[in-house]
């Protein structure tokens, strides 16, 4: 299936000169979401990645994060912004283009030594991936892979990124 055609293009959002890549006509799209979930699975498993636990960054990393760890059987973290997770929590800052943002985990949520895919819908400069990477690290999980529907691949975020497979979808 080529999922490209099913992602839209949106000049100059959220500001002028950038493309946005809007996969919500993905997501609407019955055999097109299907697929996506499927295929990702599909090559963590020929990886053969191990995974105990699939961590999604807030938003999008939760709507592909979680049916892939139905998918794969196994459990699903949410990683959110700031001040909006209900228990104790981790926190990592990390640097924007301009300024900082910061991102939390339930301190319950992961234990050292649990195998922690991460999934996200797009990695662009490879910033939240890598400040979730790092968060997860510290926590003393053992972190086995990155998924991501698109990869924007001018930016070089993998370069950024640890040591482990990276799978993306599509390439832009
Ligand atoms: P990065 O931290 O620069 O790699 O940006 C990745 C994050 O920004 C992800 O959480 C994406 O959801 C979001 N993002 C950046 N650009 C886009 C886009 O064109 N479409 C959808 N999400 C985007």
């Amino acid at each position: 299936m080529d999922l490209k055609s099913l992602i839209r293009d949106i000049p100059d959002f959220p500001k002028p000169g950038i493309v946005f890549r809007d996969i919500t006509t993905l997501l609407r799209n019955p055999e097109g979401l299907r697929y996506t979930i499927d295929f990702l699975a599909q090559k963590c498993i020929e990886l053969e990645i191990p995974v105990d636990c699939i961590v999604g960054m807030e938003s999008r990393g939760f709507i592909f994060g979680a049916p892939l760890a139905y998918k794969l059987g196994s459990g699903f973290i949410p990683v959110r912004k700031k001040g909006k997770l209900p228990a104790a929590v981790h926190r990592i800052d990390y640097e924007l283009e301009y300024g900082t943002d910061c991102l939390e985990v339930h301190q319950d949520a992961l234990h050292p030594g649990s195998r922690v895919l991460i999934v996200d819908d797009l990695i662009a400069t490879g910033g939240t991936a890598s400040a979730t990477a790092t968060l997860v690290q510290k926590i003393g999980c053992e972190l086995v892979g990155f998924g991501f529907i698109i990869e924007l691949r001018d930016l070089q975020g993998r370069k950024y990124l640890p040591d482990v497979p990276i799978i993306s979808l599509v390439e832009y």
